[in-house]
């Protein structure tokens, strides 16, 4: 099975390894860098991305984080896993970094304080040709997308909610949360493909 790792300092860490065991992955829980380096692919969950940073920071795996991405590890970050793969936070805590590697800006708590959480069909036709239910907490929006970066979705209103850039893919929303494993599906095939050999 394919073996993935889910950050697991803060937030959903038990809804998503529910959802990734469910479709027969081996999960690990990661906190510390070797935890990192047995790993095919990483979820970062949804929670508070100025806390999982801090923590992050606390535990030594801030570079060694950094390191994977850029080695091209595959990674699913949703909501505050979203930020965390940013490059740029809009409305960001005081001293909040991110670890990068989406060419992204995204503005944290987007949708204020009296729709802080809703629920929504959303189109991704990269992942399925139906409607995927989607839930907002408290999400992030994605202002600005770099040239390589891919948008997956949209809300109605064209606000962009799902991105995709090399090996990393971030959602402003919670999959783990209704019981719709697509999303999960579609990152564990992008997980698998990154396992083979290149063609050159
Ligand atoms: N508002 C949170 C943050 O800034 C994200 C919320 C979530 O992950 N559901 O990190």
């Amino acid at each position: 099975p394919l073996r993935i790792g889910v950050l697991a300092f803060q937030g959903d860490v038990r809804e998503h390894i529910v959802v990734l065991e469910r479709l027969g992955a081996e999960v690990i829980k990661v906190r510390r860098p070797e935890e990192l380096g047995s790993v095919d692919g990483l979820v970062i969950p949804g929670g508070e991305s100025s806390v999982m940073d801090k923590l992050v920071r606390l535990f030594g795996l801030y570079e060694p984080l950094k390191a994977a991405i850029a080695a091209g590890l595959p990674v699913f970050g949703t909501c505050a896993g979203l930020i965390m793969l940013s490059r740029t936070v809009l409305d960001a805590m005081d001293d909040q970094k991110t670890l990068g590697g989406l060419d992204v800006d995204v503005r944290r708590n987007a949708f204020g304080t009296q729709v802080d959480s809703f629920e929504t069909n959303l189109s991704i036709p990269e992942i399925t040709s139906g409607k995927i239910s989607a839930t907002f907490i408290r999400a992030p929006i994605v202002e600005r997308v770099g040239p390589d970066v891919k948008v997956l979705a949209r809300l109605e209103d064209g606000r962009i909610v799902a991105v995709e850039q090399g090996n990393l893919l971030g959602i402003s929303f919670h999959p783990e949360v209704n019981g719709d494993t697509r999303v999960h599906e579609y990152f564990l095939g992008r997980v698998a493909t990154s396992l083979q050999p290149q063609e050159s």
